[in-house]
């Protein structure tokens, strides 16, 4: 788009909300509910009016290069399957010989039906499905209207993708209810629902000040999530599960930023509202960050417009200058302005709430990170990381074993006295 649109990037994501924030569910962490007030008396329906002139401005305003048409709400699926079907007839319509199109749909499952599913696989959708762990902690805070759990029916839209071949990541939001759980919930996704694709959000909903609500999960609580997570993923799933925030890590490693939070400036990753109006970014629709409409200004310019650029900018010049220091700022580079509410310890505002468990965890990954990065540049797979760890566990046991008193824990980990448990017949044969 750069050649229309001087100063704009060569391709930007948009998130279009064509529910805007409505919903069937009552998450009792969306902050996007409270949004509803933003346009009051409305519909919620993105007319068809609108429909085209998105699909049109967003092929318009990209090269002849792979454009993401990416859905979410609120709930995007409330549309109704007609509203996606005229959608993919649009991209049709506007497409240009080299433009291939990549569909995504964010939804928390609940609608889905095999009409929906063999739509989806036709088309190649990739469906981001919000799940929060087994059913106990998933139910803990993703209820309906009702107050019920939503278990239930999440699987039933799973089994629906799955019938039908649908490529699908999973959602999870981290929170208060099972951020304690980070085996227990890698685990069910990776091994029951044979998920190869997971990301992992942080809950920060915050109160007065720079308080935030008891749902929330801490920072260092969110960094050890992490941590427990990597430490199972790094020795036996590195090439087979994809974790985001890993990919954003080891991306970071070779200066490739996946990730708007993690990378130095944003402001390529817009959010398109059910009337047309175009925000700054999902995180920002609220009046300051209004653009303006694709009805009255096409989406190229003000995704170019100084305003826009200078928000992308502001990420990195309103960095504190504690961060500038960090030792592992390349890799996170400050986290999403919208979470920047807390004090360094030296007084300066603007820190990330999550900042301790952001260095904790690009701390403790560091060493595996940059060995896989080796690997990377070297043509080879950072899968081989596997043996790597295969090798100095066993080391590492080895000395355990070497090193326990008859009275000591077995250091198998079975909780029994090294005497009765693999001492038991003499540290020798133990090893
Ligand atoms: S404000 Fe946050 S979520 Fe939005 S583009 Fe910037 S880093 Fe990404
Ligand atoms: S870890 Fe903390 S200090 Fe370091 S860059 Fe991130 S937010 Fe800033």
């Amino acid at each position: 788009m750069s050649h229309d649109s001087p100063g704009a990037p060569q391709a930007f994501h948009l998130l279009a909300k064509p529910t805007g924030a409505v919903c069937n569910l009552d998450c009792k962490y969306c902050f996007f509910l409270s949004k509803e007030r933003l346009y009051p008396n409305s519909t919620f329906r993105m007319s068809d009016e609108v429909l085209e002139r998105y699909v049109q401005q967003l092929l318009e305003s990209h090269g002849d290069t792979e454009v993401d048409i990416a859905w979410q709400g609120g709930e995007p699926t409330l549309m109704g399957l007609e509203f996606f079907e005229r959608s993919v007839e649009y991209v049709e319509k506007y497409r240009r010989p080299g433009q291939r199109v990549r569909y995504s749909l964010q939804t928390n499952g609940t609608r889905l039906d095999d009409a929906w599913g063999a739509f989806l696989e036709k088309h190649g959708f990739l469906v981001g499905l919000s799940v929060d762990g087994p059913r106990e902690l998933h139910d803990a805070y993703r209820v309906n209207k009702g107050g019920a759990g939503t278990f239930e029916q999440v699987m039933q839209g799973l089994a629906v993708l799955q019938r039908h071949g649908v490529a699908f990541n999973i959602l999870c939001t981290v929170h208060a209810a099972n951020a304690e759980h980070p085996l227990e919930v890698y685990r069910f996704f990776r091994d029951e629902l044979g998920a190869r694709h997971l990301q992992f959000i942080p809950i920060v909903e915050r109160e007065a000040g720079n308080r935030v609500t008891e749902r929330s999960v801490g920072a260092e609580q969110y960094g050890r999530f992490l941590i427990a997570i990597f430490e199972e993923w790094v020795r036996r799933d590195v090439g087979e599960v994809f974790v985001q925030m890993f990919d954003a890590a080891l991306g970071a490693h070779v200066g490739q930023y996946s990730l708007c939070i993690f990378s130095p400036t944003c402001g390529d990753a817009l959010a398109l509202e059910h009337n047309g109006d175009l925000y700054s970014c999902d995180h920002y629709v609220e009046p300051d960050h209004l653009l303006g409409n694709i009805r009255d200004t096409s989406m190229a310019r003000m995704v170019a417009s100084e305003k826009q650029r200078k928000f992308g900018r502001d990420k990195q010049d309103t960095l504190p200058r504690y961060c500038r220091e960090c030792p592992v700022r390349f890799a996170c580079n400050g986290g999403c302005p919208r979470e920047r509410f807390i004090s360094t310890p030296g007084g300066e505002p603007g820190l990330n709430y999550l900042c301790a468990g952001y260095k904790l965890f690009f701390t403790h990954a560091d060493r595996p990170m940059r060995i896989m990065a080796g690997l990377l540049q070297r043509d080879r797979a950072p899968s081989e990381i596997r043996q790597l760890y295969a090798r100095e566990d066993a080391e590492h046991r080895q000395r355990a074993f070497a090193r326990a008193g008859r009275n000591d824990g077995c250091p198998c980990g079975s909780g029994r006295k090294f005497k009765r448990c693999h001492g038991a017949h003499g540290a020798a044969s133990a090893r």
